[in-house]
């Protein structure tokens, strides 16, 4: 082992370390998450949400939604260069194909101009650019609308936390105390009442205020490039229409054919993980109104302009030459392998990297920052239990992946001292045991 292997090593050893004190920030996560984790999968066989079971509607579309998403990864070229000219002809939205993370950062900020501020809702695509470390080197202030991202922001929590309920972890009485803390206004530790507090001093400012915004997609459709999102909160639908400019920053992976697939991708991965989104946006232009003799006028109540910024980065060479992670084309990020995932039960968002809990981020990290940030993020704590690569409804061989990854860091020195000793039996003695 290298010596930059046991640095890497004692780092992730000192956050495992860190769970036997029980008022540790990971220790605090930890418990909360692994209770989610066993929620979440439970309620898959329940009738929860709907009269079938989320595993029934699950069996019953994820073998054609696959079809599509191999089709797509089958013929990417031409279901991009479909996608942009229908966006760019029919659709009227501005369209930037941007081949690198570099190029994703330029075309933001130019279209960012002179604002300092922007309203967001998830988007992993932007982070995963380094879209939102540019807007912080700017100093360009970053609101988050997504409840749970506020509490994050509002706690000034840094550390990864789960995707589709980033703020599980505070309690009520926590975030009053923070509210009354940072606000001097005193809340009842109740979720109404929380709730309350923020629709009556947020929703007029996201109303009202919002210049520019930032959404990812939770599928797109090559056919008519409809952009599909899925919410649960109304933030996504205020981002859409209360602004002047509405930019989705998304990967090209999230292109399916058409319209019916998109669709197909946004219920499963509702279903998948049994969250409530009660709205489902179809964009296909920016608002506008032809009711003055015929002539389309762009810009009427909802965003004059809709500019979408597709990234490739590593996902054509992926696609095309068959990279060990081409998988992560498939991936529809319904994060519900992190439910199943027995280091992301044990170790919670120990086992994460900057993109956030679990394998999937960590595959993120090793594509985005190189193997010693993966093994950092704990990528010797996977367990190759294969969990993952099971449940996924989409057929992404996750536990595959972090083996690929274990290989790569192995042979740059950067395994763990236990597994060290296991090779060094093995390439002596051929048995790890004696
Ligand atoms: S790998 Fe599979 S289970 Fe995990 S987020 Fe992607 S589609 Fe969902
Ligand atoms: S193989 Fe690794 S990433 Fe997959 S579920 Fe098991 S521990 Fe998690």
């Amino acid at each position: 082992m290298s010596e930059k292997g046991k640095e890497l090593y004692e780092e992730v050893q000192e956050q495992v370390e860190s769970l036997k004190d029980e008022n540790s920030i990971y220790s605090k996560f930890v418990d909360i998450w692994r209770l989610a984790c066993i929620g979440k999968y439970r309620s898959f066989d329940l009738r929860y949400l709907y009269e079938d079971t989320s595993r029934e509607y699950v069996e019953k579309y994820k073998s054609e939604m696959n079809e599509a998403k191999e089709e797509f990864i089958d013929n990417i070229d031409k279901y991009v260069e479909q996608c942009i000219n229908v966006m760019e002809k029919t659709n009227k939205f501005k369209v930037y194909y941007a081949k690198t993370n570099e190029e994703a950062k330029e075309a933001f900020m130019k279209e960012l101009g002179d604002t300092k501020v922007i309203y967001k809702s998830k988007s992993l695509e932007a982070k995963d650019a380094g879209i939102i470390d540019v807007l912080k080197e700017n100093n360009i202030k970053i609101k988050e609308t997504d409840l749970g991202d506020v509490l994050c922001q509002l706690f000034e929590y840094d550390h990864p936390s789960f995707t589709l309920a980033p703020g599980v972890q505070f309690t009520e009485e926590e975030i009053v105390a923070k509210i009354k803390e940072k606000h001097g206004v005193e809340v009842e530790p109740k979720a109404e009442a929380i709730v309350k507090y923020y629709r009556k001093t947020y929703r007029p400012e996201l109303l009202n205020d919002v210049k520019i915004s930032l959404t990812s997609a939770n599928a797109i459709s090559a056919h008519d490039g409809s952009i599909v999102l899925l919410e649960n909160e109304g933030n996504i639908s205020l981002l859409t229409r209360a602004v002047d400019k509405h930019i989705v920053v998304a990967g090209i992976s999230k292109i399916v054919p058409d319209e019916f697939n998109a669709f197909m991708v946004a219920k499963l991965q509702e279903r998948i993980t049994n969250v409530d989104a009660g709205y489902i946006s179809f964009i296909s232009s920016p608002s506008s109104t032809s009711d003055i003799q015929g002539t389309r006028v762009f810009g009427m109540y909802g965003a004059k302009e809709v500019v979408v910024i597709l990234v490739d980065d590593w996902r054509t060479q992926a696609a095309k030459e068959n990279l060990f992670y081409k998988d992560m084309l498939k991936c529809i990020s319904c994060k519900s392998c992190d439910f199943v995932c027995t280091a992301s039960r044990a170790f919670g968002n120990i086992y994460a990297s900057k993109y956030g809990i679990g394998g999937m981020n960590i595959v993120r990290d090793y594509i985005h920052n190189g193997i010693e940030e993966a093994v950092k993020d704990g990528l010797f704590l996977c367990t190759g239990c294969a969990n993952c690569t099971n449940w996924c409804p989409a057929g992404v061989d996750l536990a595959e992946m972090m083996k690929q990854l274990k290989k790569i860091a192995t042979k740059k020195g950067l395994c763990p001292p236990s597994l060290k000793k296991y090779q060094e039996k093995i390439l002596e003695d051929k048995n790890p045991f004696k």
